[in-house]
């Protein structure tokens, strides 16, 4: 595949812009070489500068749940953009936003925009901060909630460590309130709770976790959850800027069935457009400025033309809900991920729900941060190249999730897995 033009694009901006991207996820440092640039994005498919298609994995890291370019969304956007584009001043979209997010959420009555997930992410730990009065804030190793400071925070391998920041930059205090411990580890989060419950804020998790590759909870550790903040009244807030209309409309909670105290999203509601929001109970949120204390400001909160992306992206969600045929694709593409893999002698961990997932190189299954870990991330980055080769895009890093479009065809699934099937026997070697 001749990928000189994307070389030549990243050479240049390698010049202007650090690392010649504007997030290091994009950077390929995972798998090694050059990011390909992209020129455009059509349903299931990107096509680089130079002219190659893509089966796209990565969906702008889960955003495009519709494919890219999807009609409705760029019709609402154009007609949005006519009327202009930022007014410092309520407009009638934010409103109707909220209001789908408030009916596609149970445990959500109130919700506030924000222009990212890290920005909502932020906000959530001062709204838990704020509405409890308490400073601790708890987290688990592996699951990612923006660059925001007080949550970079790398794991312990014990079950409770106090938190060190993993970016030069991030004081020792803005982490010194964030205890860290391993996802699914039911004891320490009771140790955890025995010692300093009363002293909790919040707890802030991905309910499905995406970013150390796809991991699942344990029922038990989600109850345990939810039943240790609600004894100690410490906030319980999910992140779902991943999963959020992803695993379900309502979200990992509604696949779930489970009751946070604030929901933080992002991506899918801003159907591409820089959106995130932080949502909860009305007696929470009504903690916020100018209802509230808590301080909270954004210029291009609520900006009418991502409020348009994210509105007609939820409305064609609904209209033609596309979450039952995600999972039977989903279930599709791991039956013949597993298969070839099998056939190719080659130890994997298929890890999925729904339209996530995540094909490990590991030879034991993967649970938290630590056995995420034990994936064989150069035979990884063999098999990413492998699959770029065949017009395969997975996302760049063994420690990400990969996503399914409502635009791929049972035909595209076939055609990932026949290609996984030669890149598998390539990487055996
Ligand atoms: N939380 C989760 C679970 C995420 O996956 C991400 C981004 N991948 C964020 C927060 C941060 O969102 P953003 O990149 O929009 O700041």
């Amino acid at each position: 595949m001749n990928r000189t033009k994307s070389a030549a694009a990243h050479a240049r901006a390698q010049k202007v812009i650090p690392g010649g991207v504007n997030s290091p996820a994009r950077a390929f440092g995972g798998v090694g070489g050059i990011p390909i640039t992209i020129a455009r994005g059509r349903g299931a498919y990107l096509t680089d500068i130079d002219g190659n298609d893509y089966l796209d994995f990565i969906g702008s890291w889960g955003p495009m749940i519709l494919g890219h370019a999807h009609p409705a969304v760029l019709e609402a956007v154009i007609a949005a953009t006519h009327d202009g584009s930022s007014f410092g001043a309520p407009s009638e979209p934010e409103t109707e936003l909220a209001e789908l997010v408030v009916e596609a959420i149970p445990s959500v009555e109130m919700v506030r925009f924000v222009s990212s997930g890290t920005e909502a992410a932020m906000s959530a730990v001062r709204l838990a901060r704020g509405f409890t009065g308490r400073d601790l804030i708890v987290k688990f190793a592996g699951c990612y909630h923006g660059h925001v400071d007080s949550l970079l925070v790398s794991a312990g391998s014990s079950a409770l460590t106090l938190g060190v920041p993993n970016s030069p930059g991030v004081p020792k205090g803005c982490t010194a309130d964030t205890l860290v411990l391993r996802y699914n580890d039911v004891v320490g989060l009771r140790e955890v709770f025995a010692a300093k419950g009363d002293a909790i804020a919040g707890v802030m998790l991905e309910p499905v976790v995406g970013n150390m590759g796809l991991v699942l909870p344990s029922p038990e550790f989600r109850a345990e959850l939810r039943r240790l903040t609600r004894h100690h009244g410490a906030l319980l807030v999910y992140d779902e800027v991943m999963t959020g209309f992803r695993l379900a409309y309502g979200g990992a909670q509604e696949l779930l069935g489970d009751d946070p105290d604030v929901t933080v999203l992002g991506k899918i509601i801003g159907g591409g457009f820089p959106v995130g929001a932080y949502a909860g109970r009305a007696d929470v949120m009504k903690k916020i400025m100018p209802a509230g204390p808590v301080f909270q400001a954004g210029t291009l909160s609520g900006n009418p033309v991502a409020m348009a992306a994210g509105i007609a992206t939820l409305k064609q969600l609904t209209a033609d809900p596309p979450y039952s045929r995600l999972d039977r694709m989903g279930q599709q593409l791991e039956a013949g991920l597993r298969a070839a893999a099998a056939d190719a002698g080659v130890p994997v961990q298929l890890n999925r729900v729904g339209s996530m997932w995540t094909l490990f190189f590991a030879a034991t299954p993967v649970t938290d941060f630590d056995t995420a870990k034990t994936a064989d991330a150069k035979r990884f980055a063999r098999f990413f190249w492998a699959m770029m080769d065949r017009g395969v895009y997975l996302p760049c890093s063994q420690f990400e999730a990969a996503f399914l479009s409502a635009a791929m065809t049972d035909a595209d699934v076939a055609r990932t897995i026949q290609a996984a099937r030669a890149a598998l026997a390539e990487v055996a070697a």
